[in-house]
């Protein structure tokens, strides 16, 4: 179809940006805004800077802070219709600790997120196809913290059990694979939810501070869709992963040490090893080098050959972010 085409034109990969609203405590503090959305509609960002030196930034898409999660699920939509079509899809939400990642993907009370929209629509469309295909849906849940692949769905059916870590097999060429990880089996979007959530309430066992962890590990929803024509018995098999990534901040080595100076340090290996192989995908480079990192060596498979990603770059509205703005908008134009 016309979106599919439009994406070979384009090549396979996306870079949405959203800025979340200033928050009441900024507002009460008088807090500036330093973006400018005068042409988000042409896909253009500008962070307003001294006189001489504001920043042009150029996105496939730009949500300003009015725009609510209807709004960007219209874009990400398709991404749903190319899993059942039997292509691999990343979706990513990159960014700074307390920008929205987890609003984006996850989303709140009354505001649901990517996950639960693509979801609802993959099933929408597989009950609108029943008869011509005929579909198998499974869901994991992972996360990936200090350079360590954890299972959630093994420790929520197993209260209190410590997470088993997991490793990444090649078992043939260019297929890699989890053995081990649990894979549950789903009919239907209900079912799918449950096991996803089940899986996040995991996530916080075994953390004193569930938000600090959560800002520092990487949270991995894996659908896995195989599918078969009815028709001419054709068969596709296909993997939809929903990433939300740890926060992207850069911390002073000087303010931690121990613990949180190595999390830091593993964070910002896989965060930049992720960088570089989203960009040699997308400078088509010989060499990708997917093993520098749990999450690109896990993601291997999903992100080469015709896949589709889509990365959220979460900025700040505020002004006093901008470093850390500059520095994820800088992120996102490197891989786009
Ligand atoms: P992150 O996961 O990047 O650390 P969160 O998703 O937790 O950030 O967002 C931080 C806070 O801002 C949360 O209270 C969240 O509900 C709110 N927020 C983020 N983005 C939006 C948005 N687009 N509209 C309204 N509230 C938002
Ligand atoms: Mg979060």
């Amino acid at each position: 179809d016309l979106y599919n085409k439009l994406i070979e034109l384009k090549g396979n990969i996306r870079v949405f940006c959203r800025c979340r609203p200033l928050n009441a405590e900024e507002i009460a503090e008088g807090a500036s805004t330093a973006i400018d959305f005068e042409s988000a509609k042409d896909g253009e960002l500008i962070v307003k800077g001294h006189v001489s030196s504001k920043k042009v930034f150029k996105f496939d898409s730009v949500f300003s802070p009015e725009e609510d999660q209807e709004k960007v699920f219209e874009k990400t939509a398709p991404f749903a219709t190319s899993v059942l079509d039997g292509f691999n899809v990343c979706i990513f939400a990159y960014g700074q600790t307390g920008t929205g990642k987890t609003f984006t993907m996850e989303g709140i009370e009354g505001a649901r997120g990517v996950n639960y929209r693509t979801l609802e629509e993959l099933f929408r469309i597989i009950k609108e196809r029943e008869g011509i295909f005929l579909y198998e849906v499974t869901v994991s849940v992972l996360e990936v913290y200090n350079e360590q692949i954890h299972d959630l769905l093994l420790t929520g059916s197993q209260p209190g059990a410590t997470t088993k870590r997991l490793e990444v097999r090649q078992v043939a060429e260019g297929v890699h694979h989890v053995p081990g990880l649990v894979e549950a089996r789903v009919t239907n979007m209900n079912e799918a939810w449950e096991v996803l959530q089940t899986g996040s309430k995991a996530r916080a066992v075994g953390s004193t501070n569930a938000n600090e962890h959560s800002s520092r590990s990487h949270c991995i929803h894996c659908v896995m869709v195989k599918g078969e024509n009815l028709i001419n018995g054709e068969c596709t098999k296909s993997k939809l992963w929903l990433i939300d990534l740890a926060g992207s901040e850069r911390v002073a080595k000087t303010d931690v040490q121990g613990e949180r100076l190595k999390e830091a340090q593993n964070i910002n290996k896989s965060l930049s090893a992720l960088g570089d192989v989203i960009s040699a995908l997308a400078a088509k480079t010989p060499h990708i080098p997917f093993r520098n990192s749990k999450l690109t060596h896990l993601l291997q498979d999903s992100l080469s050959g015709d896949s589709k990603t889509l990365m959220f770059v979460q900025i700040s509205p505020n002004e006093n972010d901008v470093g850390e703005t500059l520095c994820s908008l800088n992120f996102a134009s490197r891989v786009r």
